[in-house]
């Protein structure tokens, strides 16, 4: 498969990104979580929150985290800062997500505490571990990861060693995996322009990483921007480097899009005339280019 040229993807990509309807999605969207919260404080705590349970199928997460911030009540920061895990813990009792019981909630609120008493904010702990502030986001978000993992658990884990739901929340860039969870999460502190809250002002958008699930692995496989099978750490900054090829300054602004298009049933990831009649991804996309090269071969 030929790669599409770099003016006709940008045109492409640039058309989805202008004429989403975003609204339309968000409430579908994890990110509708921490968009409940006024105070940035909140929506920064919440929003990792959130971003730490976004596996699996966005219902099922979202119904178990409802019931998680439905027991931190409306400030979920006040909450954490006096948090006392004998004191406050059984507000958790009864959670249940895949991977995640009560003590991983327990734990994080410990953690949470801990960072946010240190640090003030969640931004100025992802900043101590972000040396000059340039280069590849990768060892940065590595240290916030383990900022998380390393804290002082003992009063929920006392054999010393945090249950594996607990670590499955924290997946470090070092293993190799797409992380995709703390990318999401990066992106949206970070980029500047709605739906994400550019509250994280101390980071460039250009440095982020495409946070890469299976939808927008199918998407950017459709339209050249990886040819790579396995979903890695690689794979996103292969895609990442794609897009910056089209908005340097800003090439994870395509993820809201591409993500929910595949997602929604606006794409099959297969050549249907009736779906695809009005994407304008048509022109890079590989299920079409093929079906052109073939014409072009039969009409020689
Ligand atoms: S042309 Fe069809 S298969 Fe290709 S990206 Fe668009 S909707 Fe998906």
């Amino acid at each position: 498969m030929r790669t599409p040229a770099p003016s006709t993807l940008r045109r492409s990509l640039e058309r989805l990104y202008r004429e989403f309807d975003y609204a339309a999605r968000i409430e579908r969207d994890a990110i509708r979580f921490p968009l409940r919260y006024a105070d940035p404080r909140d929506r920064e705590l919440v929003a990792l929150l959130t971003a730490c349970l976004a596996y699996g199928r966005v219902d099922l997460f979202s119904r178990a985290l409802e019931r998680a911030l439905a027991a931190m009540g409306p400030s979920p920061t006040g909450f954490v800062a006096t948090f006392d895990p004998r004191r406050d813990g059984g507000a958790f009792a009864g959670f249940r997500y895949r991977f995640n019981r009560p003590r991983d909630l327990v734990a994080f609120c410990v953690a949470a505490r801990d960072v946010r008493a240190r640090w003030g904010t969640l931004e100025k702990c992802f900043v101590a571990g972000d040396g000059a502030g340039q280069g590849p986001i990768g060892p940065a978000l590595e240290r916030f990861a383990r900022a998380f993992l390393e804290a002082d658990l003992a009063e929920v884990f006392p054999r010393g060693r945090p249950s594996r739901g607990y670590r499955h929340l924290f997946p470090l860039p070092s293993a190799g995996g797409p992380c995709k969870r703390l990318h999401l999460y990066l992106r949206w502190m970070v980029r500047r322009e709605p739906p994400d809250f550019g509250l994280w002002t101390s980071l460039a958008p250009a440095r982020l990483l495409i946070p890469v699930d299976t939808h927008v692995e199918n998407m950017s496989r459709a339209i050249g921007l990886t040819r790579r099978r396995a979903r890695t750490w690689r794979m996103a900054e292969e895609i990442t480097a794609a897009l910056a090829r089209v908005d340097p300054a800003d090439p994870v602004k395509f993820d809201f899009a591409l993500c929910h298009k595949r997602m929604s049933g606006d794409c099959r990831d297969r050549r249907d005339a009736v779906v695809c009649a009005p994407c304008g991804l048509r022109g890079v996309c590989r299920h079409w280019r093929r079906g052109a090269a073939r014409g072009r071969r039969r009409g020689r």
